[in-house]
């Protein structure tokens, strides 16, 4: 009963729209929650900032896309969840938006003190998006002994006489953090107009984690916190991709900065400030050292195993290759093991029999040729399942002088490693990282060539 009258609660609220009507599976730009609300369909409408037409009929002509503005369930961010970045040409038509007004400018002022305070005496300061430099040369004239860089593909900056260095280019994270360690970078009014400023500020939170940079990130965007109790739909046009609220840029520097320092609004609450730190993040750091080791291994396995089964061929030995599809036909294409050089595939599933390799195009025979006209090496494509695959070998009689399987990006003997193939092998695990629970693996045995193919295996080690 508890329910149904809760329920009905409800439903004033929500106008009886139905669900399926109102929710989205859409990735918020700012905390990367994936269920979003209907919240403001405004239609299709022309640029309004972006777009100077210089005569009626230009106006008129204007493109018009999409206004279809979602909320975020979790954080509260509003976000047009039709917005094309391609759709807003900041190339050819830069922005014009200018508030020259007084109580602005005491703004500006404001920003100007509370980025100075944060600043030590020889500073490193970035702008992204700095416009014509403004806000940045006068922090330069504050701290002369620093260093000031303004990032703007789309402006022309003021230097203030080389006070900042200009760079009409996109500030990139993966590769500016680490020319410049700067102390401090400032985005006022850019993340609005990103696709995915999460992106960007997670960027800004791994390189200067991997780069050992102590960075802060000050970010200025509008608020639509007023919105809701003012009723105002002009906010929403199509170059805010993202409209923040107060709660939804907290959420998002909470989401990747190592500590959020400060969240305040200004100018009557229509914009609000973030100011955030970043440092080492050794859990990430470590995924990725990871991930670099993997991609290492990969290219190094690759090299060995055809190194090693070109020795194979060279002294004569004939090759079998057991499994044509799934993880085989993966093995096979990934170490390139081509039709002509590798033509003898064999598996013992009656359906896989006569269809070909995925994209070598080898034809798959069925297993008991081996029977009648025995393979020197049979290649165990799949190591998951080379248990089973060496005992079915055994029980059809398919004999072999070896049976090899690729291990950490070599060919071992399955005879001489049987132990590692232990299908009884599992572990309970109690979270989610696998690495404290498992035991130590030993080290393989390595495979014992063929005596006249020593001196070639040799040669690759
Ligand atoms: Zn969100």
């Amino acid at each position: 009963m508890t329910n149904q009258s809760n329920m009905s609660d409800k439903s004033p609220t929500t106008n009886n729209a139905s669900l399926s009507e109102l929710m989205h599976e859409s990735t918020c730009p700012a905390c990367g929650h994936h269920v979003a609300v209907t919240f403001y369909r405004g239609g299709s409408l022309p640029l309004t900032t972006q777009a100077w037409p210089q005569s009626a009929q230009e106006a008129h002509e204007m493109p018009r896309h999409p206004h279809e503005f979602v909320r975020c369930i979790d954080c509260g961010h509003v976000f047009n969840r039709e917005f094309r970045y391609e759709n807003v040409p900041y190339q050819t038509k830069p922005n014009l938006m200018y508030n020259r007004g007084k109580t602005w400018e005491a703004h500006i002022e404001r920003v100007k003190q509370l980025l100075l305070d944060q600043l030590p005496e020889v500073p490193t300061v970035v702008e992204i998006g700095c416009g014509d430099g403004t806000l940045l040369c006068s922090m330069a004239a504050a701290r002369p002994q620093g260093r000031f860089y303004g990032f703007d593909p789309n402006a022309q900056i003021e230097t203030g006489g080389g006070l900042i260095e200009a760079r009409a280019t996109l500030f990139e994270p993966s590769k500016h953090i680490a020319e410049l360690k700067p102390d401090l970078i400032i985005s006022r009014h850019v993340l609005e107009h990103l696709m995915n400023p999460l992106g960007f500020v997670q960027q800004v939170a791994f390189a200067s984690s991997w780069e050992d940079a102590q960075t802060k990130l000050y970010i200025e965007v509008p608020c639509i916190d007023r919105v809701f109790e003012l009723n105002r739909t002009i906010d929403f046009y199509y170059e805010h991709r993202s409209h923040f609220t107060s709660n939804s840029l907290t959420k998002m520097l909470e989401r990747c900065s190592s500590e959020v320092e400060m969240i305040a609004t200004g100018y009557n609450n229509e914009v609000v400030m973030g100011l955030a730190s970043f440092g080492k993040e050794t859990e990430s750091i470590e995924v990725a050292q990871e991930a670099i080791q993997f991609s290492h291994g990969a290219m190094e396995a690759k090299n060995r195993v055809r190194t090693q089964l070109k020795n194979l061929q060279a002294a004569g030995k004939r090759i079998a290759i057991w499994g044509g599809t799934g993880k085989a036909a993966s093995f096979i294409n990934q170490f390139d093991l081509d039709e002509k050089s590798f033509p003898l595939i064999v598996d013992s599933d009656a359906a896989k029999v006569g269809t070909h390799v995925p994209g070598m195009g080898q034809k798959i025979l069925y297993r008991d040729l081996l029977v009648r006209q025995p393979a020197d090496v049979i290649l165990i494509a799949t190591q998951w399942r080379a248990r089973d695959i060496a005992m079915e070998i055994e029980s059809a009689g398919i004999q072999a002088d070896s049976l090899l399987v690729e291990w950490r990006g070599e060919l071992i003997d399955y005879h001489l490693n049987a132990d590692l193939f232990d299908t009884n092998r599992g572990e309970t695990l109690a979270s989610k990282s696998n690495k404290d629970h498992r035991p130590p693996e030993r080290a393989p045995h390595l495979f014992q060539p063929f005596p006249e193919t020593v001196q070639q295996i040799e040669d690759i080690t």
